[in-house]
């Protein structure tokens, strides 16, 4: 999918796998106990005196620090919300040397993951022989490959090599070309051109097209670029150097490589659209035909390309960053033929080095924890347990959905959707600046948006073609990695001239995570979602509404956010506002960015620009669920705590930074505190005053949907 809104920061592996501060030492952690025993009727005090209390009595919380707290150092809710709620599970929480990031996400993710490694482990060890094709073989013959570490260091770039060495040994631009070309139509490798994804098409959503990407801007613009980020753009360049001499560089031509990498970049990140540019459909939906395409790439053969890529003879291709192919472009030139060589060669050794030798996937490893501030890596057995898992995603989401869903939670989450999309329906039409026509446009945008709960009817066609080839019959991790891109990149070109399937999933039922898709118009929330403390069937009503119901109400006011706005019900990229009310969007969505901007992390301000989407979700979310509770105080304190609760995290100095950077979600601590300021319902049951931190004048809090 092109732009899929996620509740959390995604495809990160600190943030996703690496936050388990609790689930390391007991996989049965209570979680609600922490904090659902301690949500009183009233506000204040009460709730800090249970949550020490539940926090206590559990056992499994990783009680690192001494948890007495002065009452002279209380932190008072009028003030900070978030650190009068959070302070006492957070000073139980001490990030293991191994983590970047602890969050509830990640708390999760890691009692899931460790499950799924339960099954790997008891599969590698039970001397028996499973069928072929069938979840068990590939995860034990897999497992197996990834293990091996004397097959995968005989192996070497193995079935790499001869692709590598057409790279190495291309003697002109056009040969260069063609061997990234064979990369990209063969397995879905992109560094610098011929990257492409065949996704939706924005104009017409019931149809794939092919999207030429942009290039791999390796630690991204927005480090090359930022104010306070030298250090880690060194670090990433020592990593560079590094693994070139692993690849047989001298020391010498190491670093002469590794300047011209650099120097490449620079200049391709100069000519890059920003994170946030990258969500801007009328900024990325640039359609092209071969024609317009041979003009843009003028040192490239583009028929010839195209052909190698398996994506020749199409009416249109959708080009994502035209200053950045111009850029490319103007680079394809003879003298800069061995830059771009090593530019390529060092993109390809870093998306293999995790299923290389041992040397390679050491040398990314380290670099990660640097970037993130991890100081200790998983070991050897953890990482290849999750490195299974991320390989075979499909057949660990067949084997968790057995245990893990219940159609109870499955009907109670439904009529929650159901009674936020009525609400948003009231919101909508109680808004002034909209007219009766586009009301009604947003109305029906709710009433086809698309509900997907649990897991998919039909599993992915993906899951059925990869097959894993055990050692024994001549494969290894490389091997079987290439057999994966394969049959991606094979599945995906399959579908394109087909109609769109708006049944299919592409996120697996372990995912804790929610989305909306604009495309599709649809939420999803996958299995592993439905738990605590997102969701759970024995919390009050307050609790899962500022819980589950936050969520929910989160993605449903995606459809309504910056991007989501300018897509119909139907997911077509068209803008069905009218310019009045696209003026007044504006002016409303520049407020909310410099409500933002004046918060800060570290020092370093919130970039109200890149969080824009997702704080308009946010506020939209707050809106909608306090005006379901309506009056209920009581309801409404534990929704504002639940909510809080929720997003408690705790992160290594840089990671914040690598998230401030990167993340299009504001920092958690802002997420609750800049919503809950902006929120008329905070005020109303809570004494807050002009003097309290958390005060903002009524005419200054912000939001589209009020
Ligand atoms: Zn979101």
């Amino acid at each position: 999918m092109a732009v899929i809104l996620t509740l959390q920061l995604a495809g990160c592996d600190a943030g996703d796998d690496k936050g388990n501060a609790i689930a390391e030492s007991d996989g049965k952690t209570s979680i609600k106990d922490l904090f659902h025993d301690s949500v009183k009727e009233d506000n204040g005090k009460q709730r800090e005196t249970d949550a020490e209390t539940a926090g206590e009595q559990d056992s499994s919380v990783d009680m690192t620090e001494d948890t007495d707290t002065d009452d002279d150092e209380d932190v008072r809710y009028q003030d900070d919300y978030y650190e009068f709620v959070n302070k006492n599970l957070l000073s139980k929480i001490e990030l293991a040397a191994t983590d970047a990031h602890w969050d509830w996400f990640g708390e999760l993710n890691a009692v899931v993951s460790n499950e799924m490694e339960n099954i790997t482990e008891e599969l590698a060890n039970d001397g028996k022989t499973y069928e072929k094709g069938t979840s068990e073989q590939k995860i034990k013959d897999m497992y197996e490959c990834v293990t091996d570490m004397e097959n995968r260091n005989e192996t070497g770039l193995g079935p790499l090599k001869p692709h590598m060495d057409s790279i190495r040994n291309a003697s002109s631009i056009d040969e260069y070309v063609d061997a990234l070309a064979h990369l990209s139509g063969e397995f879905g490798f992109s560094s610098i051109v011929g990257g492409y994804s065949i996704m939706q098409d924005k104009a017409d959503p019931s149809q794939y097209s092919v999207y030429m990407m942009y290039a791999d801007t390796l630690i991204g613009k927005e480090y090359i670029e930022g104010e306070n980020t030298q250090e880690y753009v060194d670090l990433y360049l020592d990593y560079i150097n590094d693994m070139f001499m692993e690849f047989g560089m001298t020391a010498q031509e190491a670093a002469v490589s590794t300047d011209s990498v650099e120097g490449l970049l620079r200049d391709i990140c100069s000519s890059t659209l920003t994170t946030e540019q990258l969500y801007d459909p009328s900024l990325t939906y640039n359609v092209y035909t071969q024609q317009d395409l041979q003009k843009l790439y003028t040192n490239v053969d583009v028929p010839k390309m195209l052909k190698t890529l398996r994506v020749n003879g199409q009416d249109k291709y959708i080009v994502m960053d035209v200053e950045q192919a111009k850029k490319i472009n103007s680079l394809l030139v003879e003298e800069n033929l061995q830059a771009l060589k090593d530019y390529s060669t060092f993109v390809m050794l870093n998306d293999t080095a995790k299923y290389a030798n041992a040397n390679y996937a050491k040398l990314s490893d380290d670099m990660q924890n640097a970037l993130y501030g991890i100081t200790e890596s998983w070991g050897d057995e953890k990482t290849w347990k999750r490195l299974t898992q991320e390989l075979l995603p499909w057949e660990f989401g067949m084997i968790y959905v057995k245990d893990h869903f219940s159609a109870k939670d499955k009907e109670d989450v439904e009529k929650m959707i159901e009674q936020i999309l009525e609400e948003y329906e009231t919101i909508i039409n109680r808004q002034e600046w909209m007219s009766e026509a586009t009301k009604k446009k947003a109305v029906r945008k709710l009433e086809t948006m698309q509900v997907k709960i649990g897991y998919p009817d039909k599993w992915p066609a993906e899951r059925d073609m990869m097959q894993v080839t055990p050692i024994s019959e001549g494969g290894s991790l490389l091997s079987n990695l290439l057999v994966s891109m394969q049959v991606s990149i094979d599945d995906s070109l399959s579908k394109l001239g087909t109609k769109v399937d708006r049944a299919e999933w592409d996120v697996t039922p372990q995912t804790i995570n929610a989305m909306y898709d604009p495309l599709n118009n649809e939420i999803v929330f996958p299995a592993a979602i439905l738990q605590a403390p997102f969701y759970d069937r024995n919390n009050s009503y307050g609790a899962n509404m500022g819980g589950i119901g936050f969520v929910i109400a989160h993605e449903v006011s995606h459809a309504f956010d910056s991007t989501g706005a300018l897509y119909d019900e139907y997911g077509n990229y068209n803008v069905w506002w009218t310019e009045k009310e696209m003026d007044e969007y504006k002016k409303m969505s520049q407020s909310i960015i410099d409500y933002y901007n004046n918060y800060e992390m570290m020092g370093v301000k919130v970039n109200g620009e890149l969080t824009l989407m997702e704080n308009i979700a946010d506020l939209g979310a707050m809106t909608c669920i306090t005006s379901i509770i309506g009056e209920d105080a009581a309801a409404l304190d534990e929704a504002f705590g639940q909510m809080t609760y929720n997003w408690a995290s705790e992160d290594t100095a840089s990671f914040m930074m690598y998230l401030l950077n990167t993340d299009t979600h504001s920092p958690n601590k802002v997420r609750v505190n800049a919503v809950l300021s902006s929120c008329d319902a905070f005020y109303r049951i809570y004494d807050i005053k002009e003097s309290d931190g958390m005060y903002v004048a009524p005419e200054k809090r912000v939001g589209i949907w009020k």
